[in-house]
């Protein structure tokens, strides 16, 4: 964005009306660590129980507010964590009984990846604000503000409060013109508070300077305004000083231990810049340090989630993907054996963006891209595979994108000759019925009548909630290990076992020790194929790759063999009608039954992988023969999920 060239003079003006008007402003500080920074430090595995006691120390704080809640929280918790977010939320509340709590809710698609019913967003608003929600940051990923109406209305009714957002970008279409217009859009639904983001962490200085004063000029200066700006350009802090210039009422920070970078500025770098200045804060730094040593401590054990994606990574500036995004990638990557791709799937995501429309690149829209550019690399071949939300997002479903997407992708997709239509919201494409459907769905499965917030966690995550009720019932809610809670490998003592091999020893390298344990060994195995080690170096642990070449082989008892995550009853694709995942998942839905004619091209199962659901053709014409993979299943793309024979093979088609 281009300068304006008076805003030097402006803010030299400004700094002498500080000086001589004695113009005092304290500046707000809502701090994100139990949620944000957690999020984008430690992929937000932190468990309740270790969040407890940095949430008690940051209620001492007086900040005006402290995110804990939603965006990925609610999801993590679930599927990896077994935890159920809704009683995660009231073990905070019990213990902040003085702050407002605040959450992150993705518009019409809630904590989820797509757009819910009016019915769903309402109830899931009501529910929020019982369990101890007050502050809602509502946003959509798309700015399209049509999906932020219904949440909007309903956290008003409910008695919250609307912190309304608009997602940054950069883009050829979004100038300062567009931010206004959003602003204006934004400041027609009297929301609370008004807020700037910029997730991926690119916004400049001067840039960040002239929108904050622009937003508070076009809403006449009666909404109060803050900034959420991530880090990972390392400006964010910058940019917290420009707007507080610029008029800014309150910026959003997270505790040093886990600040900067893919975070935010660090709570106690700000409140120490503005003090004694016209902007204090107010704050304590000292009860703020105390806090700060708890998330020390939380960053200690859960050391492993932190990724090299998480420091200040100037080459953001270049690709624009934000370092969560980057981290689903490298994962997906790795487990279809593609992490050499990497470049090639950085460099087509801005092509993709492009496609569809320059959406800033927030949930969902991230994921959407992000698992369509991976797919356009890994295949081979751009749009070959179509992800169901690609598809959904071009039919309308996710609302209005920013730019026109590309001409091309919407005849692929709607065919010759068609324009796609943006005229209705996203929740026009939910089920209306959706809330009753799953309310009857869940009877039947629990066999007793659900509560709300199980209906809930159904909706959202059906395949995770079912997956999460069955533990509970059984009593088997463990969550995902953490360092010490590795799979042990086999013990045996030295030369025991003539020509078994050591799994903790002492190498000597170059005149440097190293005490060198394996810890474990992750359970996808397979000849030739890499696999993770979890490998401690020096008391350090480490996730190593490794690609064995050859093997001691376990005899008479000593070293046993490592466990193989062979699926069972999954076989290896060997003919050419075996139908095989485009990237590693867990299977979603089987389209088709035994016995049943299929096309070639036709969707015969979904498999859902990065949280998006993929749709799995068939590659011949033909009969199913015979189905391998159920619901729930994890397959690999060299895995049949089924098998299709030619129409003249199959015994029961002549
Ligand atoms: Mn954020």
């Amino acid at each position: 964005m281009a300068v304006n060239p008076e805003l030097l003079e402006e803010i030299k003006e400004k700094l002498k009306e500080v000086k001589e008007k004695g113009f005092q402003k304290k500046i707000l500080i809502t701090d994100l660590t139990p949620r944000d920074g957690q999020q984008c430090k430690l992929a937000t595995r932190v468990r309740t129980d270790d969040l407890l006691p940095l949430c008690e120390a940051l209620d001492k704080c007086g900040f005006y507010a402290v995110e804990v809640w939603g965006g990925a929280t609610y999801d993590v918790s679930l599927r990896y964590l077994k935890e159920d977010p809704w009683e995660r939320l009231k073990r905070i509340k019990e213990v902040m009984p003085n702050t407002k709590l605040q959450m992150l809710f993705r518009g019409q698609n809630i904590v989820g990846y797509k757009p819910r019913s009016d019915y769903t967003v309402k109830k899931f608003v009501e529910k929020a604000i019982e369990h101890g929600i007050t502050v809602f940051r509502v946003f959509d990923s798309l700015n399209d503000n049509r999906n932020i109406e219904t949440a909007v209305k309903a956290i008003k009714e409910f008695g919250g409060e609307v912190h309304a957002e608009i997602s940054y970008t950069r883009s050829p279409i979004h100038t300062y013109e567009l931010w206004m217009k959003y602003a204006q859009e934004l400041a027609e639904m009297e929301p609370d508070w008004i807020s700037f983001k910029d997730a991926t962490g690119i916004m400049q200085p001067f840039e960040c300077y002239q929108i904050i004063k622009g937003i508070k000029e076009v809403t006449g200066g009666k909404i109060p305004v803050l900034l959420h700006n991530h880090d990972m350009s390392g400006m964010a802090t910058m940019n917290h000083i420009m707007a507080v210039l610029a008029g800014v009422d309150m910026l959003d920070t997270v505790l040093s231990p886990l600040a900067f970078g893919s975070s935010h500025p660090a709570t106690e770098t700000i409140i120490a810049a503005l003090e004694g200045t016209p902007f204090d804060t107010g704050l304590d730094l000292q009860k703020v340090s105390e806090a700060a040593e708890i998330a020390k401590k939380i960053k200690k054990k859960y050391k492993k989630y932190e990724t090299e994606y998480a420091g200040v990574n100037a080459k953001v500036l270049i690709h624009k993907i934000p370092g969560g995004m980057i981290s689903n990638m490298v994962a997906q990557l790795m487990e279809a054996n593609a992490l050499d791709k990497l470049e090639e799937a950085l460099e087509e995501v801005p092509r993709v963006e492009k496609d569809l429309g320059y959406p800033p690149l927030l949930t969902p829209s991230s994921q959407i891209v992000g698992v369509q550019a991976v797919l356009n690399v890994i295949t081979g071949e751009r749009y070959k595979v179509i992800t169901k939300e690609v598809r959904e997002y071009v039919e309308g479903k996710y609302g209005r994108p920013p730019g026109p997407i590309s001409k091309e992708l919407v005849e692929k997709i709607l065919g010759p000759g068609k324009e796609p239509d943006f005229s209705k919201r996203a929740a026009d494409y939910a089920d209306p019925h959706e809330w009753e459907k799953a309310k009857k769905e869940l009877q039947e499965f629990l066999g007793r009548e659900p509560t709300d917030e199980e209906v809930l966690l159904y909706i959202l995550f059906p395949m995770q909630a079912k997956e999460f009720f069955e533990l509970r019932e059984k009593g088997e809610l463990h969550p995902e290990p953490v360092d010490a809670e590795l799979p042990e490998v086999a013990e045996t003592k030295p030369g025991e076992v003539p020509g078994a091999a050591p799994v903790e020893f002492e190498i000597t390298y170059h005149g440097e020790k190293f005490k060198v344990k394996i810890e474990g060994v992750s359970l996808e195995s397979e000849a030739g194929k890499p696999r993770k080690y979890y490998v401690r170096i020096n008391n350090r642990l480490e996730e190593i790759q490794l690609k064995p070449f050859k093997e001691a082989i376990p005899k008479g008892g000593g070293v046993e063999a490592v466990e193989s995550a062979e699926e069972e009853g999954i076989p290896k694709a060997t003919e050419p009608g075996d139908v095989t995942p485009p990237m590693p998942g867990k299977v979603v839905k089987i389209l088709v039954k035994e016995g049943e004619p299929v096309q070639q091209g036709q969707t015969v199962a979904t498999v859902e992988a990065m949280k998006m659901e993929n749709e799995v053709h068939a590659p011949i014409d033909g009969i199913v023969q015979k189905i391998f993979a159920k619901p729930g299943d994890q397959v690999n793309p060299d895995q049949a999920i089924m098998r299709i024979v030619p129409h003249k093979e199959d015994k029961s088609y002549q």
